[in-house]
């Protein structure tokens, strides 16, 4: 097993990246995903959410209101920790199970490349798990437009969203691979498999022993 994580800002294409990996054999776990799947209907997470915060974060289907939820800890800190310390350890231990499940059915050839795709990877301090640290940058502008273009976000929430985030030197810090994103999908792709096949050299040496 060979655990890399794929990292970047929002907007950066890091999903786009962990595809390509994918493409490849690789098994990629999404954390947005998982943390998604934790506050569904029925969640213990979504009982505690809606016990600090009021049954205004929920949708009139009971589905979490994500949008209302983030309006209000994007301004109130220690709304964003009680957030935190109640769905972080749920998203870990999910993700847990998951890489355990993924080991246990594991198949295909060896080494097994297990990617997580992982917007928070540095600002969690979570690089100390991953044998490779994968950071996708791409400059703001063209995350902006591909956030408003691609995903409908308005112009403003891709900004704000954009600013609270470790910076590109952050990640550049724990990364011991980059992609510039600043190119087009093709030029993506083609950083992404050279960046594949190293993974599978180290995979490999570090499987030699
Ligand atoms: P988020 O943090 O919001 O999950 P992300 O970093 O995972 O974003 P992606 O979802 O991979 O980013 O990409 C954002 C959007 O930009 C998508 O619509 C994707 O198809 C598009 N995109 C990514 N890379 C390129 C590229 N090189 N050229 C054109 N479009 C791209």
């Amino acid at each position: 097993m060979y655990f890399v994580g794929v990292t970047g800002g929002i907007g950066s294409g890091k999903s786009t990246a962990a595809q390509r990996l994918a493409a490849h054999g690789c098994a990629v776990l999404d954390i947005d995903g998982v943390a998604r799947e934790v506050v569904e209907p029925g969640e213990p997470a979504l009982e505690e959410l809606v016990a600090r915060f009021g049954r205004d974060i929920l949708l009139p289907d009971g589905a979490l209101d994500r949008p209302r939820l983030a309006a209000i800890v994007f301004q109130d800190d220690d709304a964003r920790r009680d957030l935190d310390r109640i769905t972080h350890p749920r998203v870990a231990a999910r993700v847990a199970e998951r890489v355990q499940a993924l080991v246990q059915d594991h198949s295909g050839p060896d080494p097994q490349l297990i990617v997580i795709d992982h917007p928070l990877l540095v600002e969690t301090g979570q690089e100390v798990w991953f044998q490779a640290v994968v950071v996708v940058e791409a400059d703001i502008e063209s995350r902006v437009r591909r956030l408003v273009e691609g995903r409908g976000m308005p112009e403003e929430d891709a900004r704000a969203r954009l600013k609270v985030q470790s910076s590109d030197e952050e990640r550049r810090a724990v990364a011991t691979h980059i992609i510039d994103n600043n190119g087009d999908l093709a030029s993506l792709h083609a950083q992404v498999d050279e960046v594949y096949a190293d993974l599978l050299a180290r995979a490999e040496a570090a499987a030699a022993g």
